[in-house]
């Protein structure tokens, strides 16, 4: 298959295609997205095809129109209505029960849906033109680390996929909250951008899914059984006050072959093959932790000591990705 890159002026092509039953990648506020008609079964088959995606780990559908919601969802409860009210469009994916007529391989089977409408006007529009709602995972080959500049989903993607919107956007640079409100309980199944600490605002008794806390417990979002936002380098969490961590990632270097760092608010190390800064909060960790992943795999770096601090807010994030891609290897200074 060849894949068209394009710029967002030659929108309307890829709707077109989108509508026709192609595959779509297009820049979003949180990741770059790879997109299908979600309501168009062989079209939901390619993008699994195209990420190597378990059949089991079912897909957010993302939508451009308020309206559109009534089409995918059977109930829209008081709580979920507050909290489209305050983060719609933006990083938040909700989980409904699902209106009969969603495909269940949307849905993995699953008797809900995950629904999202994302703010990045590029995503907006395309969704908008193709007169459809769209299922779009995160557009990377399932299991690496998401992409959220075009040049990494190039690399993951060229040749699978139809078109490729190279687009700016990406801000956040993590996948949305995911919040299950399908039930009477508001649950956050996949923390991002929108917080516990915001959602409580709103309502005071939301809470963290127990699988985001014991790592031992089933989790209840499919997605984050499996191994995740990994590159092809072992990454080491070095947890702790700044200046533990860093004794320690420099005593570790000395007997290290190609070993890089992420640090976190800066700092200088010596025989690292390459040290990246994640930057001086969470939210720029959380914008470039994806990235800089995948450039210490195109550096060749073998291991990865990410320098990390725990923090609340977008720090739970931060966390959950970071941890994932170190497979839970955690050393507490
Ligand atoms: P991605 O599309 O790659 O950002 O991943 C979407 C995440 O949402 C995955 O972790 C899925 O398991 C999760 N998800 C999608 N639909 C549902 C659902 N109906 N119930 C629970 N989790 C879901
Ligand atoms: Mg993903």
């Amino acid at each position: 298959m060849t894949t068209k890159i394009i710029t967002p002026d030659r929108i309307e092509e890829a709707a077109s295609c989108l509508k026709s039953g192609g595959t779509v990648v297009f820049p979003t506020e949180t990741v770059y997205g790879l997109g299908g008609d979600a309501t168009n079964s062989l079209a939901v088959d390619k993008i699994y095809r195209a990420k190597g995606r378990p059949g089991d780990n079912p897909l957010i559908v993302h939508i451009s129109d308020i309206s559109q919601l009534s089409t995918l969802v059977s109930e829209i409860s008081p709580k979920a209505q507050l909290l489209i009210d305050r983060f719609w469009p933006g990083p938040l994916t909700l989980i409904f029960k699902k209106h009969p007529l969603v495909i269940s391989k949307i849905t993995a089977g699953r008797d809900t849906v995950a629904v999202r409408f994302p703010s990045n006007p590029i995503a907006q529009k395309l969704i908008n033109l193709s007169r459809t709602v769209v299922a779009a995972p995160s557009a990377n080959l399932s299991g690496s680390p998401s992409p959220t500049v075009c040049a990494d989903v190039i690399d993951d993607l060229n040749g699978r996929v139809d078109y490729i919107i190279d687009g700016t956007g990406c801000e956040i640079g993590l996948e949305s909250t995911v919040a299950d409100v399908s039930s009477g309980e508001t649950v956050i199944l996949r923390p991002g951008a929108v917080t516990l600490e915001m959602i409580k605002e709103l309502i005071p008794d939301a809470y963290l899914d127990s699988g985001l806390i014991d790592q031992d417990s089933i989790p209840k979002c499919p997605g984050q059984k499996y191994t995740h936002y990994s590159p092809k380098a072992k990454v080491i969490v070095v947890q702790g006050k700044k200046d533990a961590v860093h004794s320690f990632i420099q005593a570790k270097l000395t007997e290290c072959d190609l070993c890089g760092v992420l640090t976190y608010r800066g700092g200088s190390y010596t025989g690292a093959s390459l040290v990246l800064d994640a930057g001086d909060d969470m939210n720029s960790y959380a914008h470039n932790l994806f990235s800089h992943l995948r450039t210490f795999d195109k550096h060749g770096v073998h291991t990865v000591f990410a320098e990390f601090e725990v923090e609340e807010g977008m720090g739970t994030a931060v966390r959950n990705r970071l941890y994932k891609s170190s497979g839970h290897t955690i050393i507490e200074v």
